[in-house]
């Protein structure tokens, strides 16, 4: 392909980019077709010839759109959203352009200088305190990862060395000496990471990535599935007991179930009683709700994150415009990750970071080559401005509240289960004899009927693929997750989104 063709495929390509996205709102959600749809469609050799990129973009139309679960959807309502928007497909098109896997600064200066910046400019925008921020006394910074269970993968390793090297040195043993090399494991196999059991998967695959153990913390409707000072305290406790030796532990703002917001003041509070709690790294997983703190109204909640906390991730390409991939990470000491993740051989010294005083991201993550993500991050702030990055959070949060007051509205069929927030809806489907709420805690009763109920109607509201919603388990009750933080989201849909569960429910009840 010459300048010229490109110059022409290109054009083509938007144009049916842009009908894509205006269309996007009539498609089916699910595709409807069965697996192995594709191979009877596609040749089973590539072709001898060139082919021109008419053919090419008419089979994208024919045989990969029909096949495409269309997340950008404003009936996509299901898991959390992957947003997109043009501007970060504009740095998409740069960054391909560029292709320089800036793995140390000299790779390409730009790519590296670019994303120590716009970290920084993340982290003011969601009023992270001052020690995650690359000029911080405590050397701070954020760094981009391809995914939060990347990201919390990357933590969990460098807490391990972390603990490892205190535990090490404080037995008199000397770093890299044989006899540390020998004990390390030794240490290593006592190690316990921690997390809720409403926490991401990502927090136990990390702890498997990193070789150690993995505790989870048991939550509660009572405590709206947040992990409590008491809960947190007994798995602690057992730790003690057994020998082992807790290292790390994750909060997560917003969990995936139900979006719950640990409750990070007491969970601290806690980790203070004893000298070995204090040792343990605090990793804060907002993966999603992360973006949120855009919003000063919701700004309040980084206050804790002040003292006590060594780490925190959101996905901004998940709910905050910048499309996959854009999970960043911030840390209140880079020399944690460095100190865990730098193995320099000769064809990677150069003189700048020989010298020590340029970042060199490889550093910082467990791939070497990366791409450069800060481009699509840094187009999207500069297009949209902070004002209009609130905006989109406000109004999406709205429209959930707007999702929890119809549900409220519907008593006869419908219970909120988890407190709504972050523009999630948790609820569920009641049949005519489903017990009352508790009335001291507002728990719903748990109700098997109601559970299979609810499984049935979200099962069936799927399948039609008008909308595309989840269904999930807190506590041995059966919900359906509604989330209204689609980047096309409106009220319109949201509205029909209602309808449809109201239409769906009274349609089984019925048959019932
Ligand atoms: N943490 C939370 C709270 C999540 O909801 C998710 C995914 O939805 C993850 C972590 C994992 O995200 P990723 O797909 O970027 O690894």
């Amino acid at each position: 392909m010459d300048h010229e063709q490109f110059k022409q495929a290109a054009h083509s390509a938007i144009d049916d980019i842009i009908n894509y996205f205006d269309s996007v709102p009539e498609r089916r959600v699910i595709p409807d077709i069965e697996p192995g749809y594709l191979r009877p469609l596609i040749p089973e050799s590539p072709p001898d010839e060139p082919e021109n990129w008419a053919q090419i973009q008419e089979d994208v139309d024919k045989k990969i759109k029909p096949g495409i679960t269309h997340w950008q959807s404003p009936n996509f309502m299901a898991y959390f959203p992957a947003c997109v928007t043009y501007p970060s497909l504009l740095g998409e098109m740069y960054s391909a352009t560029f292709t320089a896997p800036a793995f140390n600064w000299l790779c390409s200066p730009a790519c590296t200088e670019l994303e120590t910046i716009v970290m920084d400019w993340v982290a003011k925008a969601l009023a992270l305190p001052e020690c995650f921020h690359s000029a911080s006394e405590t050397h701070g910074g954020g760094v981009i990862q391809n995914s939060a269970s990347d990201a919390i993968a990357t933590v969990i390793v460098a807490a391990r060395e972390r603990r490892v090297r205190e535990i090490l040195l404080s037995e008199g043993l000397e770093d890299g000496s044989p006899e540390y090399e020998d004990r390390k494991f030794d240490v290593q196999s006592k190690l316990v990471s921690i997390a809720s059991d409403q926490t991401h998967s990502s927090a136990a695959k990390g702890a498997l990535v990193a070789g150690t153990r993995f505790r989870s913390v048991t939550t509660r409707l009572e405590d709206n599935m947040e992990m409590t000072a008491s809960g947190l305290r007994e798995v602690l406790e057992k730790c003690d007991r057994s020998g082992l030796t807790p290292y790390h532990l994750t909060m997560t703002l917003g969990t995936t179930n139900c979006c719950s917001v640990d409750r990070f003041a007491e969970i601290k509070a806690v980790l203070q009683e004893k000298p070995a709690w204090q040792r343990i790294w605090v990793h804060v997983d907002a993966a999603y709700a992360g973006a949120s703190l855009v919003a000063d109204e919701l700004q309040y909640i980084t206050k804790d994150f002040a003292e006590g906390v060594d780490s925190f991730n959101t996905n901004m390409h998940k709910w905050l415009l910048v499309n996959f991939d854009a999970s960043v990470l911030f840390v209140r000491n880079r020399l944690d990750l460095t100190n865990a993740l730098d193995i320099t051989p000769v064809y990677l010294r150069n003189p700048y970071s020989d010298l020590g005083t340029v970042i060199d991201y490889r550093n910082w993550s467990i791939s070497l080559g990366r791409r450069f993500r800060a481009l699509k991050i840094w187009f999207v702030m500069r297009t949209y401005g902070l004002n209009g990055m609130k905006a989109h959070i406000r109004k999406t949060i709205g429209l959930g509240d707007l999702f929890a007051d119809l549900v409220r509205g519907r008593p006869d069929l419908f219970e909120i289960v988890t407190k709504p927030g972050f523009a999630l809806t948790v609820f569920r489907v009641k049949t005519p004899a489903t017990p009352a709420a508790d009335e001291s805690t507002g728990c719903v009763s748990r109700d098997e009927a109601a559970n299979s109920l609810t499984k049935k109607i979200y099962e069936l509201i799927n399948s039609r693929g008008e909308i595309f919603i989840t269904g999930t388990v807190v506590d041995g009750v059966y919900v359906i997750r509604v989330v209204s933080a689609n980047t096309m989201a409106e009220e319109k849909y949201i509205r029909n989104a209602f309808d449809i569960v109201v239409r769906t429910t009274e349609e089984v009840l019925k048959e019932q």
